[in-house]
């Protein structure tokens, strides 16, 4: 299952909750050579982000 994991921009300072695929399916779908698609920023799409709101 697919998890909700919090992120925050070091880009512009957003935050945002987005949800990621747990362990296992990112096992699979590199092992399928599918593209774990990449967490990005709502605001400015950047890709630089962190995890958690500390
Ligand atoms: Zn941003």
């Amino acid at each position: 299952m697919p998890e909700r994991v919090r992120f925050r921009c070091n880009n512009c300072g957003n935050r945002f909750e987005t949800e990621v695929l747990d362990e296992d399916e990112r096992r699979e779908a590199r092992r399928e050579n599918r593209p774990t698609n990449a967490v990005h920023c709502p605001e400015c799409h950047r890709t630089d982000v962190r995890r958690g709101w500390d």
